[in-house]
């Protein structure tokens, strides 16, 4: 291919135990999948189905990074979430397709401008500039599925400067990853190298220049980040 100037690089995660990278493709984020997140943020779970916001790939920090607060906001926020990463493609899939499809699993910072993020919802417009925040999809090497096995009774923590924010298990996610992969498998044709942040539970808060964040879930590797000093 004869490009004009050099395409960006691929952007990709390492994975636990393997040389090879997991190169990204797109990133669906997953809205209000804990009801006590739902409620924090003055809304209501949606019971009927799982709705999504994405990401680019190229919002992809990796994890042990320091990166600068990031501008346009006052009011930037952490939001840990459960990644899971696709291995194999998934189209109108039922939930043991989606089941399949999962190539691993890592642990993941949805990072948010929350005020631009109001200001979408106050205006009823779209949430691009609270989301798609350059180094906003902050995440671990991945864990392969089978060396991570059953996901139940798993906690999900974080940390800023040492202090809890955020404590939940993943059992407290409405809708399952299965759930969640197979009915967005109705929209996409998913396909490796896709990525699913599968939303936050309660506790999120803002963060400053010079703050050091660590997140953790039981079994994938352990999360940290810092924002460097003003
Ligand atoms: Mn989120």
């Amino acid at each position: 291919m004869d490009y004009l100037f050099p395409p960006a690089p691929q952007p990709s995660i390492p994975v636990v135990g393997e040389t090879q990278v997991f190169p990204v493709h797109r990133i669906f984020c997953v809205g209000r999948n804990y009801v006590a997140h739902a409620q924090e943020m003055g809304g209501e779970v949606d019971r009927e189905a799982p709705w999504y916001f994405t990401k680019s790939a190229h919002a992809v920090c990796h994890s042990g990074t320091t990166i600068p607060y990031p501008p346009g906001t006052t009011n930037l926020h952490y939001e840990v979430e459960l990644a899971v990463a696709l291995g194999a493609a998934v189209f109108e899939g039922d939930l043991s397709t989606a089941q399949n499809a999962i190539y691993g699993y890592g642990c993941a910072l949805d990072m948010t401008r929350r005020d631009r993020q109001q200001d979408g919802k106050d205006h009823r417009r779209p949430w691009d500039l609270g989301k798609d925040i350059e180094n906003g999809a902050v995440l671990t090497p991945l864990t392969r599925a089978g060396d991570v096995g059953d996901l139940s009774g798993r906690r999900i923590q974080l940390l800023v400067n040492g202090a809890l924010k955020q404590d939940a298990v993943l059992d407290d996610m409405v809708w399952s990853v299965p759930e969640i992969i197979s009915h967005l498998s109705r929209y996409y044709h998913l396909q490796a190298g896709d990525l699913i942040l599968t939303g936050t539970p309660a506790g999120v808060g803002p963060v400053v220049a010079g703050d050091h964040l660590t997140a953790q879930i039981d079994g994938l590797s352990a999360l940290s980040l810092t924002l460097s000093s003003a």
